[in-house]
C-alpha cells in the first residue's frame, strides 16, 4: 500500500474499501479449478476514494481539491503500471493486464462496468 504513494505527492488519502476477503469458492469450484478471487488471496485492493473524493464521478467533480484529486488518481494508475509487482489495474477509465513488458487493454465490458466506482489494483504473489 505504501507503494501507492510513491511518486504521487498529490495523493493525500485513499479509501480502501476492499482488501482481503474470504474465499467464497465452493469445494466443487475448487476441484473444477476455479481461480481464487485475488482479494481472497490477499493480492488486490479496491480504492473507492481519492483525497476524499468518490472515484465514481471524480472526472466531473468540481471545487477545491477536485483537480488535484483527478491528477492523483491518474498518477496512481500510471505509478501502479510502472510497478513490476502489479499485474492488473482496472478503474473508471479502463483496465489493463500486464503482458510481459506491455499492458494489454481489458475489453470485457462487464468487468470494466464493475469498476466504475473504484480502482482495482492487483499484484502477483
Ligand atoms: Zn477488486
Amino acid at each position: 500500500m505504501e507503494n501507492l504513494r510513491t511518486n504521487n505527492p498529490e495523493l493525500e488519502s485513499i479509501n480502501v474499501n476492499s482488501g482481503r476477503r474470504p474465499d467464497e469458492r465452493t469445494e466443487e469450484e475448487k476441484v473444477a479449478g476455479k481461480q481464487i478471487d485475488p482479494h481472497a488471496d490477499g493480492r488486490a485492493v479496491d480504492v473507492s476514494r481519492i483525497n476524499g473524493f468518490p472515484v465514481e464521478g471524480l472526472e466531473k467533480a468540481e471545487g477545491p481539491g477536485a483537480d488535484k484529486a483527478k491528477r492523483a488518481a491518474e498518477n496512481m494508475v500510471e505509478q501502479a503500471k510502472k510497478d513490476p509487482n502489479v499485474n492488473q489495474v482496472i478503474g473508471p477509465n479502463g483496465g489493463w493486464n500486464r503482458k510481459g513488458k506491455d499492458w494489454e487493454p481489458i475489453e470485457d465490458a462487464k468487468l470494466l462496468n464493475d469498476h466504475k466506482d473504484h480502482y482495482h489494483i492487483n499484484v502477483y504473489r
